[in-house]
């Protein structure tokens, strides 16, 4: 039988968040149900929450960086138990049958994948994420928490992390690699320490020095501001490859001359307004512009699992249900220390 859980939900552009309750299907075959204990707030939410992408299904439950420990599996799970810790990120099903699914990158799904929250099961039916206390997903979609990471940290790894893991790891970054984040929000700050996991030497791009110290914590050598106009002229032609996690539109040109011959500017932050450049830009050192949306499943566990080796571990503000209103403007305000993590226990 479908069963009820406490949510929250925003019933249109600018309604705030009210406590509600939603039904979760009953529990088919290959189904998980999870006790969600921790939920991340991602800009993503605020774009949709906001209909800024023009997509938006209300009422919303927004929620795609799930954390929490399995209280039910279907007679055909097989890789997960009752009390298993488990993450849930942006993806909930997908045909399991293209090119795509079958290399482990649900994310391009041929059929469309089915997101979290905003989305439509392919039965039709609106998709509530993990701004809850329960959810039920397909087995594929959930992933494993290592021991080491405690699932409040886990929580925001289910999209930022991935996010970001998933460009560094396609543009191969590595050893002495020059990588430059732009933005250093929830994304970013995780960025920053992948990459320096990875081995790369990584520069900050921020719009003030006031995070300076923590960036130089989470990994980068260089910390720069991009409200000063010295910093253009200073790294033009520096960056093997820059991640773009701004989710406001950037003067792209400015940016693309940062790179060297053949660097990539990879944009995973999603701005409602195109992007300007000038083909030049590109044209005259071979350089690419490029970008990157989440990652597979396959990708999700061994970035977990490298997260958990290297220690890659966000830094969070623990709210209850009643602050996401106030948390949404502080990270529109840039004045997140880097991720707004929601307790689940406080949604009843
Ligand atoms: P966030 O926590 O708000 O971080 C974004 C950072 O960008 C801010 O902290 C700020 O860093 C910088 N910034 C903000 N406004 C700016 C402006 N007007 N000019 C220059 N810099 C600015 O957001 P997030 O959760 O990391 O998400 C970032 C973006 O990625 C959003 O657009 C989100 O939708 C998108 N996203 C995309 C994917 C994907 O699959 N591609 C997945 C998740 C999220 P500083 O203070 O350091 O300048
Ligand atoms: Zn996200």
């Amino acid at each position: 039988m479908a069963s009820a859980t406490h949510a929250l939900s925003t019933a249109s552009v600018d309604a705030p968040f009210e406590h509600t309750t939603i039904e979760r299907r009953e529990l088919g075959e290959r189904d998980v149900s999870i006790d969600v204990k921790y939920c991340g707030i991602c800009h993503s939410d605020i774009h949709q929450a906001k209909n800024e992408w023009g997509n938006s299904i209300y009422p919303m439950v927004p929620g795609h960086e799930i954390a929490g420990v399995v209280t039910a599996v279907g007679n055909a799970v097989e890789k997960l138990s009752v009390g298993d810790r488990v993450g849930v990120g942006c993806l909930v099903d997908s045909c399991e049958e293209c090119e795509y699914c079958e290399a482990g990158e649900e994310q391009f799904c041929t059929k469309g994948a089915v997101l979290t929250y905003n989305g439509r099961d392919y039965d039709g039916e609106p998709t509530y994420g993990g701004y809850s206390q329960r959810i039920v997903v397909k087995d594929r979609f959930v992933v494993k928490v290592p021991d080491s990471i405690e699932l409040e940290y886990a929580a925001p790894l289910l999209c930022a992390g991935i996010t970001t893991y998933v460009p560094l790891k396609h543009w191969h970054v590595g050893d002495g690699t020059r990588v430059a984040v732009i933005g250093m929000g929830g994304l970013g700050h995780v960025g920053v320490q992948l990459a320096a996991a990875m081995g790369a030497e990584v520069t900050v791009l921020s719009q003030t020095l006031s995070k300076k110290e923590d960036g130089l914590r989470f990994g980068a050598k260089h910390y720069y501001a991009t409200s000063e106009r010295a910093t253009f002229k200073e790294l033009q032609s520096s960056f093997d490859m820059i991640l773009n996690t701004v989710s406001a539109n950037l003067d792209v040109d400015s940016y693309l001359r940062l790179l060297r011959v053949d660097g990539t500017l990879v944009n995973v932050g999603a701005p409602s307004a195109p992007d300007k450049f000038h083909a030049f830009s590109l044209i005259g050192a071979r350089r690419s512009l490029a970008g990157s949306s989440i990652g597979g499943l396959p990708d999700t566990q061994e970035m977990l699992d490298f997260c958990a080796e290297h220690g890659v571990k966000p830094a969070i503000e623990l709210i209850g249900a009643d602050d996401v209103g106030d948390a949404y403007e502080r990270v529109l305000r840039s004045d997140v220390r880097y991720r707004f993590v929601i307790d689940a226990a406080t949604i009843a």
